[in-house]
C-alpha cells in the first residue's frame, strides 16, 4: 500500500498488468515528468540517482569534508539525511553531523528532537540536539509572547542564525537544507511577485560559504519535487513527524501560486523542473553579498548588527548573539 497523503500531481498511482520499465515486474507509479513506470524500489533508487546526479551536475560536494544536515525531524529533511548516507562514499564527505533545534514548542517539540535522534540512530548519524531555551533562556513560545513577531519569521530567523552559529564552531565546511523543489520555486516567485526582487538568491542549488564566518548551504533536493518526497519517505519506511507545528498557517498567496504550479506540472509534465533549471540559469544565484561582521558576535550581518543581536537587545534588553555563541560552543563540546 501506497500512502500519499494527497493528490498527486506529478507522479500517478498505476493499475494491474503495468510493468516497471527497470525489471519488468508490477508497476506502483508512473513517474509523469520522466514518462516512466517503476516499482516502488526503482522509484526509490530513481529518486537516489536523480539526487545525486544534481549534486554533482553542481559540483556540490567538491572540496566538503565536514557535512551538517540540518533537521527539522519532517518528511524533507529525513529524507535527506537518508539520501546523503546511502551516498556518503560516493560524495566522498568525511565527516557528517544532524543538528536540530529544539525550539520548546509543548508536544510537538518533543516529537521532533525524538524522531531525529531515532533518525540519527538508525543511520550511525551524531547528532547535536540543541534547546533554544538552553541557549537563549526562553523558548519559542516564550519569545513569540514576548516580542509579538510572527511566529514564522522569529523561528527562521533564529533557526538561520544558530544554524550558521553550529556550522563556523564546528568549523564545518556545509549545511545540507531540506528545502524541496516545490517550496523554492513558490517561495521565488512571491518574492518576485510582491517585492520585485529577482535575485532568487534561495533558488541557489549552492550558497558560497566564507571560511570562519559562514558555511556554504547546499539545497541538494532543489530538483526535487514533495510528491517523490512524500513516495520515497513511506517506500524507504522513513519515520518523521506528522503533525504540523501549532503555528503554521496557509499563507494564501502562496497557495494559489503553489496551485497554479501544479496545474501547470499537470498539464505539461516536467515543467516545474524546467522552470527551476530557467530561473538558476538567468537569476543572480551564487552572490551573497558584502558581508560585515556583527559588533556584538562577530557573525554575519547587513548593517554591523546581525538579526540576531537586534532581536534580542529590542526583546530582551540585551544583544546575545557573543553569550549564544559560547554557549553552543560548550553545548557541542559536551556532546561530543
Ligand atoms: Fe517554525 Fe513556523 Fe515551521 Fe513552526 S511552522 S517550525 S514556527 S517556521
Ligand atoms: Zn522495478
Ligand atoms: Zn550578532
Amino acid at each position: 500500500m501506497i500512502y500519499l497523503g494527497k493528490k498527486v500531481m506529478s507522479i500517478a498511482i498505476v493499475g494491474d498488468g503495468v510493468r516497471c520499465f527497470k525489471c519488468g515486474r508490477q508497476a506502483a507509479v508512473r513517474v509523469r515528468y520522466a514518462r516512466m513506470n517503476l516499482c516502488r524500489d526503482h522509484f526509490a533508487e530513481y529518486v537516489e540517482m536523480r539526487v545525486a546526479r544534481v549534486a554533482e551536475r553542481h559540483n556540490m560536494f567538491d572540496g566538503i569534508r565536514k557535512l551538517i544536515i540540518a533537521l527539522s525531524g519532517g518528511k524533507d529533511s529525513t529524507s535527506l539525511a537518508h539520501i546523503i548516507m546511502r551516498h556518503r562514499d560516493a560524495f566522498r564527505i568525511k565527516e557528517i553531523y544532524g543538528l536540530h533545534l529544539d525550539l520548546g514548542i509543548d508536544g510537538f517539540s518533543e516529537e521532533s528532537s525524538h524522531v531525529v535522534r531515532k533518525v540519527c540512530r538508525e543511520l550511525n548519524l551524531k547528532c547535536f540536539v540543541l534547546p533554544l531555551r538552553d541557549l537563549i533562556g526562553y523558548s519559542l513560545p516564550e519569545l513569540i509572547r514576548i516580542s509579538r513577531r510572527p511566529p514564522c519569521s522569529l523561528c527562521g530567523m533564529l533557526k538561520r542564525y544558530l544554524i550558521n552559529v553550529v556550522s563556523v564552531e564546528l568549523d564545518a565546511d556545509a549545511v545540507a537544507l531540506g528545502h524541496h523543489m516545490d517550496d523554492l520555486l513558490v517561495f521565488a516567485l512571491k518574492d518576485f511577485l510582491v517585492q520585485g526582487n529577482f535575485r532568487m538568491i534561495k533558488l541557489s542549488p549552492v550558497t558560497l560559504g566564507i571560511k570562519g564566518v559562514m558555511a556554504a548551504k547546499l539545497r541538494i533536493l532543489h530538483e526535487t519535487c514533495e510528491d517523490d518526497i512524500i513516495l520515497y519517505a513511506n517506500i524507504r519506511g522513513i519515520e518523521y513527524v506528522r503533525s504540523p507545528c501549532p503555528y503554521k498557517y496557509v499563507d494564501n498567496f502562496k497557495a494559489v501560486i503553489r496551485e497554479m504550479l501544479d496545474k501547470l506540472e499537470a498539464s505539461s509534465p516536467g515543467f516545474k523542473i524546467s522552470l527551476m533549471r530557467r530561473l538558476i540559469k538567468v537569476a543572480d544565484v551564487k552572490a551573497e553579498g558584502e558581508v560585515i561582521r556583527c559588533k556584538y558576535c562577530g557573525m554575519p550581518s547587513s548593517s554591523g548588527t546581525c538579526s540576531f543581536c537586534k532581536f534580542t537587545e529590542r526583546s530582551l534588553g540585551k544583544p546575545l548573539g557573543y553569550d549564544v555563541r559560547s554557549r553552543v560552543r560548550d553545548l557541542i563540546r559536551s556532546l561530543s
